[in-house]
């Protein structure tokens, strides 16, 4: 993703004083404010703020990883909600937000969308709708570049068994794929477990299958059927310890028709790691676990051709990219302590 800092921009709010609130403040000629005051935001609070808020995101975002949005100062902000659309305005996706527990002093607020990894290429536009403690609400718009990303393609053949699997029309599975969806759509706001950097769950492993993969499965029987691989396969011999890849509450463990052994885990409000295939289930549904416990073991149960864990990561019900939240936290400290002191010197150049 891109350097937020670059991308980072100063939004006005409606209000009789903005001039003097933007960056350059009272050096802005007026005929000029008045020309762009309509692009900054979207009219529908009338009161005046005490400071602008300032909404950071990439201009740009590849597909089949997680969006960040951060937004402060929000010391008046009482909810936050975003949605990536099409230029016709459709809907991609859309999530809510979360005041971060990163940032004591300074109330951030953050939200996560999941870009698809099918999502064409092209131009999209963030909307981002805050609602004030007053009941004030005030609207923001954005233009997104999700950039080309291409994934690797393959033929796997199923044996009978396999097939079988995929094919019978199994009113269970139907079910608890529907469970499953209805699952990791769920957004809870409170819970925010792992802001930090995930690690990967298996020590060791061979990455047998990326993110993203598009599949073509040869059935036993002739037939074929194309599907997309939302996770990241890390091959390892049975019994391999599986390590949660942040704290988080196991909102699912339980044995399924297809993942076999799975758990989900809620991380972060719209944010579920699951973990499919395992031999072992070490955690119970409701247990709240640590980064790097032990919640399972590597298996092949389910429909696996050998032991490995499948992880998959999904935000707001979009899988995307687990690749994305290892390495660098989800809410850059630095960054916005980069951008308050940017501030607070503006202010007291003007001031
Ligand atoms: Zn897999």
């Amino acid at each position: 993703m891109n350097d937020h800092v670059a991308n980072g921009e100063t939004m006005a709010p409606t209000q009789r004083d903005r001039g003097v609130r933007l960056r350059g403040g009272a050096a802005v000629p007026l005929l000029l404010l008045l020309l762009l005051l309509p692009l900054l935001a979207a009219p529908g609070h009338a009161e005046a703020r005490q400071r602008p808020i300032e909404l950071h995101t990439p201009r740009q975002v590849e597909r089949g990883v997680p969006f960040k949005v951060h937004l402060w100062p929000a010391e008046d902000v009482e909810a936050l909600s975003t949605a990536l659309v099409r230029a016709n305005g459709d809907e991609v996706t859309a999530s809510g937000g979360y005041l971060t527990r990163v940032m004591r002093d300074v109330p951030v607020w953050v939200s996560l969308l999941g870009v698809p990894s099918t999502l064409a290429p092209g131009d999209y536009r963030l909307q981002v709708g805050v609602t004030y403690s007053d009941g004030g609400t005030q609207t923001f718009e954005r233009d997104i570049e999700v950039t080309p990303r291409d994934f690797a393609s393959m033929r796997i053949a199923l044996n009978q068994a396999m097939s079988d699997l995929r094919e019978t029309a199994d009113p269970r599975r139907v079910q608890q794929a529907r469970e499953m969806i209805a699952l990791v759509a769920r957004y809870n706001d409170s819970a925010i477990y792992n802001e930090g950097s995930f690690i990967v769950p298996v020590e060791d492993a061979r990455i047998s299958a990326g993110f993203g993969d598009r599949r073509v499965f040869d059935y036993a029987d002739g037939a074929e059927a194309q599907s997309i691989h939302f996770g990241i396969d890390l091959a390892a011999p049975t019994g391999t310890p599986v390590f949660a890849s942040g704290a988080g509450r196991v909102a699912f463990a339980a044995d399924r028709i297809i993942t076999g052994y799975t758990v989900v885990i809620e991380h972060l409000p719209g944010v579920f790691g699951l973990y499919y295939h395992l031999d072992r289930l070490d955690v119970q549904q409701g247990d709240l676990v640590r980064r790097g416990q032990q919640i399972g073991t590597v298996g092949m149960t389910g429909l696996a051709t050998g032991p490995h864990l499948h992880w998959e990561f999904r935000v707001g019900g979009v899988p995307v990219d687990p690749a994305a939240f290892v390495g660098g936290p989800l809410v850059d400290k630095g960054l916005i302590f980069r951008r308050i002191g940017t501030t607070k010197a503006a202010e007291t150049e003007r001031g």
